[in-house]
């Protein structure tokens, strides 16, 4: 259990009467985690990412890591550093160019920090194989920091020069499996982003540099977005704009709306091209050495974190995704030398956070407000500008018997009205949810109600 005081969070008081001059600071997303102290600036697109901040990040990636598992992928690490000879074969080098990071070891030899890895992965099956059809299909992932050499790194975490992000990529017999697997990790995304509980649609998109045949992009609803959409009020049906005009859906005839988003996933069928020129091939029935079909898979983890504070969070205070808050609850006991102090004191508040976190399901996930020289009504101010989706006041109820806690819920604006609980109502509550956030989805139903 953690006390609040004890938590590394360097918070940016900005006094009052400031003349802000900082333009730098572009978005919400920026403002907040910077001054809410969840991440640190180091240079131009750099950042380090503190406590509160890596505490969702490890959330965000325990749950890519089970939806990206439960469509068969495999976890493995490639090195950061490729083999810029690599990226020359497939003539990256040259298109990508300019956003590539690069490095020259003592020996004069060229690598670049990469920023994506269908070479090195292509690269890899090119030198353990051709593997057999039988081996097929494959599908492999890691989460890891990756590297852009942004021209003008902006908007925080949106869009900064290091980034983790989830990557995967397919190798197939036949385009068919290539489509199966696609569709597979199609559905795995569709489970994250509804457990997160995220505005995202599924568009579809020009693959550009990327190559290969087909390719959709996961647009979160966000007003800081730089992309455009065309989503319709009615069926929910969304796709890229190119244009200022909103028109006219295709599927129920309702005037769209125009948007702004931010990409978070993209997905492509590759086809061979990065297993051609690499060498990458497999084996088929025939025993013919073939190319292999490949697909890959991408979603921006910093970036999502950052995303998620743009669609939820209002101009002053945080707010996140329940499943992914840097912690789930705080308790706020009663102001020191209070009446309620008397009854309820500082044991008995901690008593109520080891019950919660090993009897309520909600172990390392609840937070002690353990300055209580401080008002309840200061500290909830505090609170509200943190965003906890839940807190629990022992406030003056808590003289009663038997003794009623104030259970708080974080709306956009605010917190909902207290309703009292006594204690075993208050843990019977809270370890239904901590059950209901651990109830599988079945992503065939997700399918089915989701547009193409
Ligand atoms: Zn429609």
């Amino acid at each position: 259990m953690r006390y609040l005081s004890q938590i590394f969070q360097p918070v940016l008081t900005i006094p009052k009467d400031a003349i802000i001059k900082n333009t730098e600071i572009t978005c919400k997303s920026q403002k907040l985690l910077l001054e809410c102290g969840l991440v640190r600036p180091t240079g131009s697109g750099l950042f380090t990412i503190l406590p509160l901040a890596r505490r969702v990040l490890n959330k965000l990636e325990a749950l890519v890591i089970r939806c990206i598992e439960e469509a068969g992928a495999q976890r493995m690490s490639l090195p950061s550093l490729t083999a810029a000879r690599l990226w020359e074969k497939t003539g990256r080098l040259q298109d990508v160019g300019a956003e590539l990071m690069k490095v020259e070891d003592r020996h004069g030899k060229k690598y670049i920090l990469s920023p994506t890895h269908e070479e090195a992965v292509a690269d890899l099956l090119a030198d353990v194989g051709p593997l057999s059809y039988k081996q097929l299909p494959l599908l492999l992932y890691q989460i890891s920091n990756k590297y852009r050499d942004e021209p003008r790194p902006k908007h925080g975490l949106l869009r900064s020069r290091e980034f983790s992000m989830l990557d995967a990529y397919g190798a197939h017999a036949s385009p068919e499996c290539a489509k199966e697997t696609y569709e597979r990790v199609t559905n795995a995304y569709r489970k994250l982003f509804q457990t997160l509980e995220l505005p995202i649609y599924r568009v579809a998109a020009p693959s550009g540099a990327m190559g290969g045949s087909l390719s959709h992009e996961w647009q979160l609803l966000a007003d800081a977005g730089e992309d455009t959409l065309q989503l319709c009020p009615e069926c929910k049906s969304a796709m890229r704009s190119e244009q200022d005009s909103s028109r006219q859906c295709v599927r129920c005839a309702s005037e769209m709306q125009l948007v702004n988003s931010i990409e978070v996933g993209h997905t492509f069928v590759l086809g061979a091209r990065y297993s051609e020129p690499l060498r990458a091939h497999y084996a088929a029935v025939d025993a013919a050495s073939t190319p292999l079909h490949m697909s890959c898979y991408g979603i921006g983890i910093t970036r999502l974190l950052a995303a998620s504070v743009e669609a939820l969070a209002n101009d002053k205070a945080l707010r996140w995704p329940e499943a992914i808050a840097p912690y789930r609850v705080l308790i706020i006991g009663p102001k020191e030398g209070s009446k309620e102090w008397a009854v309820h004191g500082w044991e008995e508040v901690q008593g109520l956070g080891e019950e919660l976190e090993n009897e309520a399901g909600l172990y390392s996930d609840v937070v002690l407000d353990d300055r209580h020289t401080h008002t309840i009504g200061r500290r909830m101010k505090a609170a509200d500008r943190m965003g906890y989706p839940i807190i629990v006041v022992c406030g003056r109820s808590t003289t009663e018997q038997p003794p009623r806690y104030e259970l708080y819920r974080s709306k956009r604006v605010g917190y909902s009205a207290p309703v009292l609980l006594t204690r075993a109502e208050l843990l019977a509550t809270l370890a239904t949810e901590a059950n209901v956030t651990k109830v599988e989805v079945n992503p065939k139903e997700i399918c089915a109600a989701e547009s193409s």
